[in-house]
């Protein structure tokens, strides 16, 4: 099992859409959502959304294939069995919801690949979705400005990365494209990577001033470079892993010459400038 823990975003990043508005412009609720929008914070009013959407008669049947046919990343699929296959631990941190995501990952196969997923629940309650905050932002506010009230990735990452540690897992990759994206970017190290899509908010972000970031920053355009990037970059870290596991077990197993330093004769590949 190699020591990576892989995080990916959901929406325009899994799948080529936002999970939100495709479910409500697909059932006729694109005016009343953008009428309603500036009185509440947006996760509030998906709930309100799927409460005016069933008392118009729509059904649960109806959100699934809704929810079924949204388009996925090109070659998502390839790249999060290929990851998974590398031995890494797939997470998803989500501010789309609990619903949502497993009808689509259950829709194509997924599931069983990620071993969390971190999200505002989601569940249908007599023939209504009913849609909640991750933090209770009325009791326990989370006091980070860069994030909504209903959740804070960046809170949600420093958990992940906690008990990962105590897993002995060590390095961390960040997919994302959002502005609420960015929170989770800040709090990862210099060995973890952000691969951010590039020309969307988070890379906007990251690209005004790249050096608050302490993680590897490589941007992806779309599913082919994004597979081609995640995957070199996680066997390279594979490789430098086990040159570090195998060099401390030679030094604890007390050999008598000098471990020499394993090099990785793969070339490094060069972080892509996150400048456009
Ligand atoms: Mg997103
Ligand atoms: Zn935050």
């Amino acid at each position: 099992m190699a020591g990576i823990v892989v995080v990916f975003d959901f929406d325009k990043t899994i799948i080529d859409c936002d999970s939100d508005n495709w479910v409500v412009d697909d059932l006729g609720g694109t005016d009343l959502f953008n009428e309603l929008l500036p009185t509440m914070p947006w996760n509030t009013l998906m709930d309100k959304m799927m409460k005016e959407l069933h008392s118009q008669g729509r059904t649960i049947e109806e959100i699934v294939e809704c929810l079924q046919r949204a388009p996925l990343i090109p070659q998502i699929i390839s790249t999060i069995k290929s990851a998974h296959a590398l031995g890494c631990e797939l997470k998803i941190l989500s501010d789309a919801n609990l619903f949502f995501i497993e009808t689509i990952l259950k829709h194509h196969g997924l599931m069983d690949y990620f071993s969390e997923i971190n999200t505002n629940p989601g569940f249908v309650d007599e023939g209504r979705l009913r849609i909640f905050p991750y933090h209770d932002f009325i009791s326990c506010p989370h006091g980070c400005d860069l994030c909504p009230p209903n959740m804070c990735k960046g809170f949600v990452i420093e958990k992940i990365r906690a008990s990962a540690f105590a897993e002995g897992k060590k390095r961390f990759f960040y997919l994302g494209d959002g502005k609420g994206d960015y929170c989770p970017s800040l709090k990862l190290g210099g060995n973890d990577y952000v691969l951010p899509r590039k020309n969307y908010p988070l890379w906007e972000l990251i690209s005004n001033n790249p050096s608050l970031l302490k993680a590897n920053i490589y941007g992806w355009s779309n599913g082919e470079e994004l597979e081609q990037i995640l995957i070199h970059l996680l066997e390279k870290t594979i490789v430098e892993e086990t040159s570090l596991n195998n060099s401390s077990a030679m030094i604890s197993n007390d050999w008598k010459f000098q471990t020499m330093p394993i090099s990785n004769h793969e070339p490094t590949p060069q972080a892509l400038p996150v400048q456009n």
